[in-house]
């Protein structure tokens, strides 16, 4: 019997190993595309025809290649970008593996034409089937053209699984918004038989999203940015109001190239939680950028998952900048015209997104921005505390005073609804949800429900970190059974739930006995108050960056809350608007929802033309 292994020759093997890499005309755009940009170019054209089908070119004015590059440039394993595995760690360019020119030779009709700045003429190669059928020395201008021709033309099995033009031009125009996104330093056109259909000049990127995206989106995105010493990011999130219906116009680049993550996804949709309707999808694009060394590159190139040494990190950094960058967007009006002049000339109010506090946060620690980024509330809230004492304080008297109410913190929650408080300003409920209040420029409108949630939680925060909330023990224990899941959970949560005022013992089998609860949970309510608080901490179960007792914390706040709906009396509106203001962050719920509004006299007198 004769020997029966063989090795293939090359362009066998290059045909096989091309089915990664070149999948259908899209995908040589892909490659071709960030060639150019690892070249340097700075304006870059893309030439289809037939859907790429006939005919993929991309033409660029960046380095070129020698004449013995070009000819390398096809071999497998050809690459300049990198020379050992530890350049692997440090890889900035787009490509590295040196398949993709080689693939696309050994499928396609592939002509080349390359001139390198310090050389006279330049080269022209023509390559079939891996095979170099031409080369000459030709005039040509500094950079790179390779014309890529009837793609699976030595593959018809493959030719035939092609889709529709219609289809194929599809995945053609993704690659070539997600390559032209992430460059708006560069130049790029697309021309599609004959016909030019994008023509994206150089410009910022929000010029870039708003050329590919459309004009709908002018004035319609948040800047997001954020530095820290860990990673970056930048970009842009659409305001809620263009969440649209379908899930279409969202970016997420890592060191500017295109990924896809559900993950990181969940990370954005969370940022913007109760902002937009249950099923719609805001904009997005966003950069991260961090150390190589902190991906795992051994995914390959052509697939856009990502592996992240820390993806929980990374989690925590994208749904807090998105948070951070929304909350400054909605407080925004009242930054504009509101804040007096000492305030409003700090950098961080006037400028929040510039150059220089760019620069000048780049040496943070990753944290300092999750603790910062309330910074423009803080900055807001301190000018309204000061208008809110003022209309507080008749002439000559004391104002009521933050600290005493703040004492009152450890009875129990509902306590603030009762507390006396000594003004004599008539306050207004409105469809039993707002609470109107004349200040001494305007007047403010406070959503009940939102404020007594910020008013709860910061109370919460300090029973637990100390100063425990009174008990009301039950006249009757009560049992309250649980499925096992939910059991583990409780389980866990006793301790800071006694700190919060709740009495109760685990009795076997999922089975626990409630002994007291906080003041204000009326009796032969403990077991529905319980069940809702775990109901309420299931949901923020996900969102992975909260301990668990910041989620307690929120749950509870949320469920002892006065809701909607609820007519409040003089007494218990005082009190409320008096405790809100005495808050560390009076203006929005933990959740990031506002919890009043201020509307200024001047401008309403502005709009009425007085
Ligand atoms: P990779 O990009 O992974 O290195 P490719 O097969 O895409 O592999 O390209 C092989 C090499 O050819 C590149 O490393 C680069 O040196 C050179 N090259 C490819 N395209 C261009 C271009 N447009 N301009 C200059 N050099 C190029
Ligand atoms: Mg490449």
């Amino acid at each position: 019997m004769p020997d029966i292994i063989q090795l293939l020759p090359d362009n066998i093997a290059n045909q096989i190993a091309a089915g990664e890499v070149i999948q259908r005309p899209a995908s040589a755009v892909k490659e071709l595309l960030e060639n150019a940009v690892d070249a340097g170019a700075d304006e870059i054209k893309l030439i289809v025809n037939d859907a790429g089908k006939a005919l993929v070119q991309v033409i660029d004015n960046g380095k070129g290649m020698s004449e013995t590059d070009a000819r390398m440039a096809f071999e497998r394993h050809a690459t300049s970008k990198i020379k050992n595995i530890d350049d692997l760690f440090r890889i900035k360019t787009m490509g590295f593996r040196g398949e993709a020119l080689a693939s696309i030779a050994a499928v396609a009709q592939v002509e080349l034409r390359t001139k390198r700045a310090e050389d006279e003429t330049g080269i022209y190669l023509e390559i079939e089937n891996s095979f170099v059928k031409m080369q000459e020395p030709v005039a040509a201008t500094t950079g790179t053209s390779i014309s890529m021709k009837n793609l699976f033309f030595n593959v018809p099995a493959r030719r035939n699984f092609l889709k529709s033009n219609a289809a194929e031009l599809r995945h053609i125009v993704d690659e070539f918004i997600r390559v032209s996104m992430a460059f708006p330093e560069i130049f790029f056109s697309f021309t599609s038989n004959g016909q030019e259909v994008f023509h994206l000049e150089k410009g910022s990127l929000k010029q870039r999203i708003v050329q590919i995206l459309g004009n709908s989106y002018n004035a319609k995105l948040v800047s997001v940015q954020e530095q820290t010493d860990y990673l970056n990011i930048s970009g842009f999130v659409g305001k809620p109001e263009t969440a649209k219906k379908t899930r279409g116009d969202q970016y997420l680049f890592v060191n500017n190239r295109f990924i896809k993550s559900a993950y990181l996804n969940h990370a954005v949709m969370n940022a913007f939680n109760e902002m937009i309707a249950k099923d719609s999808y805001p904009m997005y694009a966003l950069f991260i950028d961090l150390d190589p060394a902190q991906l795992d590159i051994n995914v390959h190139p052509t697939k856009q998952e990502i592996k992240f040494e820390d993806e929980k990190i990374v989690y925590a950094f994208v749904q807090s900048a998105v948070k951070h960058a929304l909350a400054q967007f909605s407080v925004s009006p009242t930054l504009d015209f509101e804040l007096d002049a000492s305030i409003q000339h700090l950098d961080a109010v006037s400028k929040p997104l510039s150059e220089e506090r760019r620069s000048s946060t780049t040496s943070s620690p990753l944290f300092q921005t999750f603790t910062q980024k309330n910074q423009a509330h803080f900055i807001e809230k301190k000018s309204d505390l000061r208008h809110w004492k003022d209309f507080y304080e008749s002439p000559g008297e004391k104002s009521t005073g933050d600290i005493a109410i703040q004492k009152d913190s450890s009875i129990g929650s509902n306590a603030v609804l009762h507390k006396d408080t000594d003004t004599d300003q008539p306050l207004l409920q409105l469809h039993q949800a707002y609470i109107l209040v004349q200040d001494e420029k305007g007047f403010l409108v406070i959503q009940q429900q939102n404020a007594h949630e910020r008013i709860l939680y910061e109370r919460y925060m300090q029973a637990v970190a100390g100063k425990p909330m009174a008990t009301q023990q039950s006249l009757f224990p009560v049992t309250i059974d649980l499925a096992a899941a939910d059991a583990v959970l409780l389980n866990e949560l006793i301790p800071d739930l006694q700190q919060l005022g709740y009495q109760l013992e685990p009795f076997g089998n999922n089975t626990f006995v409630i002994q007291g609860t906080p003041a204000d949970v009326e009796s032969g309510n403990e077991k529905a108050a319980l069940e809702k608080m775990i109901e309420q901490y299931k949901h923020f179960s996900n969102d992975i960056k909260f301990s668990k007792r910041e989620k307690l914390i929120r749950s509870l706040a949320m469920q002892h809350a006065v809701k909607e709906g609820k007519v409040l009396s003089q007494k218990e509106m005082q009190t409320l608007v008096t405790s809100l203001f005495v808050c560390e962050v009076p203006n929005v719920t933990a959740n990031g929802k506002p919890t009043y509004m201020s509307f200024k006299k001047d401008e309403l007198d502005k709009m009425f033309g007085r």
